[in-house]
């Protein structure tokens, strides 16, 4: 019976955590293989929508994100060559009685910790560390996972969580990324060392010509979140490294001294070369499908990879339930009501980027369409992506 088969996770981040929680809230036992030594995040910070905090109350985790979450007051837009308010829009009240919640920034650390405390009172969940899985195979009734030790692990269904660089997506779609050029510099700061007119209750972006800077508290605001973003003149590779003050202080001439400081600010950065890949139409086969990052990955430049990855988990299981636990049928059910909404997200994020860093005449074009705009029309504008609602995640064929 499908039901008692055990499903295999491949990646504990917050999209993998978050499918093994939604499949035990099912009655459904999981393995969750991950390749580092221990089931962690790395340390910066995260934007969350209304939509992530619809999809982790769906997922019982809701009450632990909140407790961890500094709540935000506004989304601002600043130009950072001349110094002026593009835009900024509360998300008080009204944008919680518009969107059913809030809007909030926290670290990683602490949104993960929020989903595997929610996971940890169940004992259908089997955490596996230091288990680099190298290849998955689908097999009559079920799948094979082989990891880089040569161990073998066998289940009925998988699900590959295994993010940007995905060996499960490589199995199930083959396709090449799409190296983006635009190098991303990260750091978590404390207050003290953060620029005191610069300690907003917001996640405020600077936009600059090829290039955008962001900011936004963490913890309680005793520490600060600070992004920088631009265009690369090296040829870049898709990856992760240490990054360099004197490279990334060699970008940005373009802009005031006043989001400038922001870059003397971190003691060290890491480095992201970003890519996506072009979204596909499909994401499995059989009993194994994508979740997260190896579905979809994105540009950052609408703060929603994880927010997606929640929605995922939630979807993924709606469907299971709908099919009654039929791995194959709820994976095709699952990736249905995916794929269309990620792309959009995807294709959205690339345009995102290409606003933000708008230069000449382009970038008076945004200021003057994005200034003055209504609060309503901004609202109706993001609709789509924070409405979202576990109840109706499977879409009019639910
Ligand atoms: C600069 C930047 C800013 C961002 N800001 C936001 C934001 O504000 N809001 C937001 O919602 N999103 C944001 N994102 C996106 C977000 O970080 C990702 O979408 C999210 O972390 C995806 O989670 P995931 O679990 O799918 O993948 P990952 O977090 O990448 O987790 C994948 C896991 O799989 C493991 N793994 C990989 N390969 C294997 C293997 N072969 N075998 C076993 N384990 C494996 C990895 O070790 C890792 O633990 C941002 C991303 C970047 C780069």
């Amino acid at each position: 019976m499908a039901g008692s088969e055990k499903v295999l996770i491949v990646g504990g981040g917050i999209g993998g955590l978050a499918a093994a929680l939604a499949l035990s809230r099912l009655g459904v036992a999981s393995t969750l293989l991950e390749q580092s030594a221990t089931i962690g995040e790395i340390g910066a910070g995260i934007q969350l929508g209304p939509n992530a905090f619809a999809a982790m109350d769906a997922l019982g985790a809701g009450a632990n994100a909140r407790a961890r979450a500094v709540f935000t007051e506004r989304l601002v837009l600043m130009d950072a060559v001349d110094g002026s308010e593009v835009a900024a829009f509360p998300v008080g009240a009204a944008f919680r009685a518009r969107f059913g919640n809030p809007y909030a920034v926290i670290h990683r650390a602490d949104i993960h910790e929020a989903i595997r405390d929610a996971a940890a009172s169940s004992d259908l969940i089997e955490f596996v560390t230091s288990a680099r899985v190298e290849a998955v195979a689908l097999e009559g009734d079920g799948v094979r996972a082989r990891l880089a030790s040569g161990e073998e692990y066998r289940a009925g269904a998988l699900i590959g969580c295994d993010g940007v660089k995905s060996v499960v997506r490589d199995m199930l779609i083959g396709d090449a990324a799409r190296v983006s050029g635009h190098v991303v510099y990260r750091a978590v700061v404390s207050k003290e060392d953060m620029p005191a007119d610069l300690r907003w209750n917001a996640p405020a972006v600077w936009a600059g010509p090829n290039c955008h800077l962001v900011h936004y508290p963490l913890r309680g605001g005793s520490q600060y979140n600070i992004v920088v973003t631009f265009h690369s003149r090296e040829a870049e590779t898709w990856g992760v490294r240490d990054g360099s003050k004197e490279e990334v202080l060699s970008y940005f001439s373009g802009i005031l001294e006043r989001p400038r400081r922001l870059l003397d600010t971190p003691k060290s950065w890491k480095r992201w070369s970003t890519a996506d890949r072009e979204p596909s139409e499909h994401w499995g086969e059989g009993r194994a499908t994508l979740l997260g990052d190896a579905a979809h990955p994105m540009l950052q430049y609408l703060a929603q990879g994880a927010c997606m990855a929640l929605e995922d988990a939630v979807t993924l299981g709606a469907a299971l339930k709908a099919a009654d636990l039929d791995f194959a049928a709820a994976f095709r059910r699952y990736e249905a009501a995916r794929i269309p909404r990620t792309a959009r997200v995807v294709l959205s994020a690339r345009e995102m980027g290409r606003i933000y860093h708008a230069k000449g005449v382009e970038r008076l074009v945004r200021n003057e369409l994005w200034r003055d705009r209504p609060l309503e029309r901004y609202y109706d504008a993001l609709e789509w992506l924070y409405g979202w609602r576990a109840e109706t995640c499977l879409g009019t064929s639910a």
